[in-house]
């Protein structure tokens, strides 16, 4: 590997960070930093990596069903936007803060950057845990967010899409704002401000499954020089929302075994195996796996203990720490959630041989389609579903490709690799254009 030119501590020093390696944005930004020293990147680029270039904080009312009001703190983080408008999507989630919205952003910047997308990074999140509101006062304080949020999003600017928390109904209130606020030459193309949206309103086949399908195909690609047969190895799911359930379903339709999922209220486990599509009904129904009849209840640490091929963390952030990496018995942890491995947590894998598919690459389908919903939204086209999975699949396979190259001139591991292939086109773009003025 090329020398380190640099500590990463010294970037974050420079720009005033006070240094915690628990803190999940410094966890992200030095393993970003240290594939920027792994390739040379100029340091001033290493300094714009380190720091959004917009964050947009604010607060607003909106009334709930009880006639009180109630204030709510959103963001929206821009991290970067050299290669084209910003895009990410927003969260509801009680735990969103500031710090951790940078740190989806600036993973962003590089997701798209891998995979060659005409656009940038960005992030959003709202204060709030979505359950805990009906429907009209979910619609209410979704239009007074976008309201706030105000000209910080557009079609040509930034453009939200759904994340944990939000979906396809929150995306169709948020462009209907948008389009209402917005001059009659922007009303009828604005409804390209977000992706993700309903079919009916301008959304793309394939949207709701396309992260899942993403993994998928990055899977077919890596999986066989790991020596692991698609076809007939076990699988185990952490999270069982849009990314895990479309997972689950897509690799056991390919003859995959899923033996266990544990979700936010428990684990559980079938040596036969589960039926993906009968369990995606049941969380559906119980908010939950638990309960599922065909299978037994497991205690988190069984979970994680379990023999399995592929373990695939399809849930929050930061899951799996040292004690979790400590337990895993998997030959292959494919992240399908945003940094769902703590920098200690990859320590022990890496030591115990486990190979990480990192997640710039696996779950990059969801942009790679949100991308392809914007561009259908201003040709006013709509593409059929097997152009979207064919295009889909040729992006994720061949920036798939891409990292294992980067791995091998680099001679570092996956993540590191993604990281690097994703700067090198990064820098690559700002010494052509230059810094203004
Ligand atoms: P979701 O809200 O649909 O599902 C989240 C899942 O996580 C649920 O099954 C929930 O039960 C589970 N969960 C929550 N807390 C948990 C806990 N403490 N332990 C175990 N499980 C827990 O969200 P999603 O859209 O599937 O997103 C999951 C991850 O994938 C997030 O990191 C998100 O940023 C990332 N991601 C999503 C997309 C997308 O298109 N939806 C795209 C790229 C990345």
């Amino acid at each position: 590997m090329t020398p380190m030119a640099d500590s990463p501590k010294n970037v974050l020093e420079e720009l005033g960070f006070r240094y915690d390696p628990a803190d999940l944005y410094q966890g992200v930004i030095n393993t970003v930093l240290a594939a920027a020293q792994t390739i040379n990147t100029p340091r001033h680029l290493q300094l714009l990596m380190a720091e959004p270039k917009n964050e947009v904080i604010v607060h607003f009312p909106a009334r709930m069903d009880s006639g009180e009001y109630r204030l709510f703190k959103g963001y929206r983080v821009q991290h970067n936007n050299i290669l084209g408008p910003y895009k990410g999507g927003i969260r509801y989630h009680a735990s969103v803060s500031l710090d951790h919205v940078k740190a989806l952003a600036v993973l962003m910047t590089l997701k798209c950057s891998l995979v060659r997308l005409p656009l940038g990074g960005a992030k959003g999140g709202l204060q709030v845990d979505p359950f805990s509101l009906s429907t009209e006062e979910l619609r209410r304080v979704t239009r007074r967010f976008t309201a706030a949020l105000g000209s910080n999003i557009g079609p040509d600017h930034d453009i939200p899409a759904p994340d944990v928390g939000t979906n396809a109904q929150v995306m169709a209130w948020i462009a209907d704002t948008y389009m209402n606020f917005a001059g009659p030459d922007k009303r009828s193309s604005g409804r390209a401000v977000v992706t993700g949206k309903p079919l009916e309103f301008g959304g793309c086949l394939g949207r709701d499954k396309a992260t899942g399908q993403g993994l998928v195909y990055a899977l077919e690609e890596l999986l066989p020089e790991l020596g692991i047969d698609l076809e007939g190895m076990t699988f185990s799911l952490i999270g069982y929302g849009n990314v895990g359930s479309w997972t689950g379903r897509l690799l056991t339709e390919l003859g995959a075994k899923l033996i266990a999922v544990m979700d936010h209220a428990g684990a559980i486990y079938s040596e036969h195996g589960l039926h993906a599509l009968e369990l995606a009904q049941h969380v559906q129904q119980e908010r939950g796996v638990c309960g599922y009849p065909e299978a037994e209840t497991i205690s988190t640490e069984e979970f994680y203990k379990l023999n399995v091929d592929v373990l695939i963390p399809a849930a929050l952030e930061q899951m799996v720490d040292e004690e979790k990496a400590g337990w895993i018995n998997a030959k292959v942890v494919a992240e399908g959630a945003n940094a769902p491995t703590t920098p200690g947590g990859q320590r022990i894998l890496q030591d115990k041989g486990v190979a990480i598919l990192p997640a710039v690459l696996c779950n990059a389908g969801g942009v790679t389609v949100s991308y392809f919903e914007w561009r259908q939204n201003r040709q006013a086209v709509t593409w059929p579903a097997h152009r979207v999975d064919e295009e889909l699949r040729t992006q994720i396979q061949t920036a798939a490709k891409r990292t294992r190259v980067a791995a091998h001139r680099y001679d570092c591991d996956l993540r590191t690799a993604a990281y690097c292939a994703a700067l090198d086109n990064l820098s690559c773009v700002y010494s052509l254009r230059g810094i203004f003025p």
